[in-house]
């Protein structure tokens, strides 16, 4: 599983936007809406990357961007109202990989973050990148889009790939045709929810041994899908 993208933005009203772009484009979030909030989490989850509002309630967003850079090597993109080039710059000058005035385009952003995340690729394969279910029996490689069942290669479509990833990055949560339509598909495939269950019926062919009696991949009646597997613990 790859690690979530810190945003932190006080206005939530922005903020919910921004995480619908971004979990839109399969990228996991996580919010803060104050300083201490977004140090307590950044290190906690060591984000992918994270997305900067300046202007916070208890403290300066810029001040925040240097912490994070002696936390870890994620990039971080500004988001400001502030416009002037001298503060564009100073941004740069912080540490920021990319800077953005409000009001801002998500979809930029999520190009942007794409962007500055290419940059950072690490050729090789983390240890986040990777986890396994059930003993060793299921294990997903986020990075190299692999999936191995007893030790196997599983081949699947990358529309299956992903539908598995967001599945099993919740174990026991119920998500509905309509939040994996989005999530798994894009938007432009909004209303086409039922496409998702034929995803599901070709999933269960390939990792469940009796796909009739699915142990991983569960249909919640009335509602939509749910992921079985426990995640296992080192
Ligand atoms: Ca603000």
């Amino acid at each position: 599983m790859l690690p979530p993208v810190l945003i932190v933005e006080d206005d939530t009203k922005l903020a919910r936007i921004v995480k619908a772009y971004l979990e839109g484009a399969d990228f996991r979030t996580v919010h803060a809406s104050t300083v201490s909030e977004a140090l307590q989490k950044a290190e906690s989850e060591l984000p992918l990357a994270a997305i900067l509002d300046l202007g916070l309630p208890d403290g300066s967003g810029e001040e925040l961007c240097q912490s994070f850079k002696e936390l870890g090597d994620f990039p971080v993109i500004m988001l400001t109202a502030k416009s002037s080039e001298e503060e564009r710059i100073a941004g740069f000058a912080l540490g920021a990989d990319d800077y953005m005035v409000k009001p801002a385009s998500p979809r930029e952003l999520v190009c942007r973050l794409k962007a500055v995340l290419k940059r950072y690729e690490h050729s090789s394969a983390s240890p986040d990148s990777i986890v396994s279910f059930n003993d060793g029996t299921l294990v997903l490689n986020s990075l190299r889009h692999q999936i191995s069942l007893n030790g196997y290669p599983v081949s699947v479509t990358p529309t299956e790939f992903k539908l598995l990833l967001i599945l099993a990055s919740s174990p026991g949560r119920t998500f509905t045709r309509d939040e994996l339509v989005s999530r798994a598909l894009g938007y432009q495939f909004e209303g086409y929810d039922r496409s998702i269950d034929a995803h599901i019926k070709n999933l269960r062919h390939k990792i469940e041994k009796d796909p009739r009696v699915p142990e991983y991949l569960k249909t919640v009646y009335g509602v939509g899908y749910l992921f079985a597997g426990e995640r296992d613990a080192l």
